[in-house]
């Protein structure tokens, strides 16, 4: 049996999170494998310059408490994640917390630019950052939310960010179907699944609605653990709501590991028919469905009718062009005479790489009148 273990936990107290570790990694037979640990590198979700509340990056409190915990065995620690797009990796490590908890304990942060990269395959060729492969080895530690693009970000997904910002956008370009892009994401994974000897899940506050980043912050009030990220993300997708079955990441990689669902047992203090309350996953759903309907052989006659596209808010938009960085196909620009960013519509592909990237909210999806009736 795989298990995976979810525990109660309504806030960030350091002290208990620690403790919840504790017992997660006691119930998994972990806490004998750290005497045997030298150093470890933490992969948290730094999408973005997000602050910890919004619940879109892994919150600095959640990493302080692994930290104290490994320091007690005395295992040295890293920490390395690669923004999505062009963001300045120092304003994400300041804004989410991390320059702050680098100081305090004494850990090292790894920056994408001197970290160097490791190439593989061809068509697609993958591309990630050394330390994920040169590292003894990785606690891997996702946030709980929904996605648009893959339905739903948890640990497997949290593996794409050993993919430098930019070169993220090149798997967008080519894999726009939701779920060629999945296969991509299990590619990256499997390059360093070896690697990963536990993951944590920060599901105290997640995001529901349009994750990954313009979603709705939730309490769920859970931490979940396991050895084996597919089991994880069975867990915790199956506690919000989803059928872990439909979901493109988890189908792939179980199938490419053999693992079925019948092996995967939940411990701790849930129930394992126990769904998360009042959790929003049909907006991403809907999403999903348009994005999957943009890749139809029929497009160009679908599109007249049923289309969805993003849009800008003036008031909101700064102008800063992370936007147009992260476009995997040029459709956007910033020119002077206008308040936003231009787009040019043919060009879209939709993968809502501009939604993700701006952390001031100011991108959305404008639909037609079909669209909306349709898909609600
Ligand atoms: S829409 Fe957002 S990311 Fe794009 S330029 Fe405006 S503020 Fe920046
Ligand atoms: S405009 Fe936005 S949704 Fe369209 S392809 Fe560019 S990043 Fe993706």
């Amino acid at each position: 049996m795989i298990e995976v273990v979810a525990k109660k936990c309504k806030n960030y107290d350091i002290k208990k999170i620690k403790q919840i570790f504790f017992d997660i990694f006691s119930s998994s037979n972990f806490i004998s494998k750290l005497s045997s640990l030298n150093s470890v590198l933490l992969k948290p979700n730094l999408l973005g310059p997000y602050p910890p509340e919004k619940g879109v990056t892994t919150h600095p409190i959640f990493i302080a408490a692994l930290v104290e915990l490994l320091k007690d065995y005395n295992i040295e620690i890293s920490l390395f994640d690669n923004p999505g797009g062009n963001v300045k990796y120092n304003e994400v490590l300041q804004k989410c917390g991390i320059l702050n908890l680098s100081k305090k304990y004494n850990i090292e942060i790894l920056e994408p630019v001197k970290s160097g990269i490791y190439k593989f395959g061809e068509k697609p060729e993958y591309i990630i950052n050394k330390p994920f492969l040169d590292c003894q080895a990785i606690i891997n530690l996702p946030k709980l939310k929904t996605h648009t693009l893959t339905l739903f970000t948890g640990a497997i997904k949290n593996m794409y960010g050993i993919v430098p910002g930019l070169a993220k956008s090149n798997y967008h370009r080519i894999a726009p179907h939701p779920t060629k892009f999945a296969e991509i994401v299990v590619d990256i994974y499997s390059l360093v699944k070896d690697k990963i000897i536990f993951n944590l899940m920060d599901g105290i506050i997640g995001m529901d609605g349009n994750g990954p980043s313009s979603g709705d912050s939730k309490n769920f009030g859970v931490i979940l653990g396991s050895p084996e990220a597919i089991a994880l993300d069975f867990c915790a997708s199956k506690m919000m709501g989803y059928n872990p079955k439909k979901i493109p990441t988890i189908m792939f990689a179980a199938e490419r590991y053999g693992i079925s669902h019948q092996e995967i047992q939940l411990q701790g203090d849930f129930k394992e028919t126990y769904k998360l309350e009042n959790v929003n996953i049909r907006k991403s759903k809907n999403t999903n469905k348009i994005i999957r309907l943009f890749s139809h052989p029929f497009k160009r006659f679908i599109r007249k009718f049923f289309w969805a596209y993003p849009d800008f808010l003036p008031d909101k938009c700064s102008k800063c062009g992370n936007c147009v960085k992260s476009c995997p196909v040029s459709a956007l620009a910033i020119i002077k005479e206008s308040p936003i960013p231009q787009l040019d519509r043919d060009k879209c592909t939709l993968c809502l790489c501009c939604i993700e990237m701006c952390s001031e909210n100011a991108v959305f999806l404008k639909k037609s009148f079909l669209g909306k009736f349709l898909i609600k």
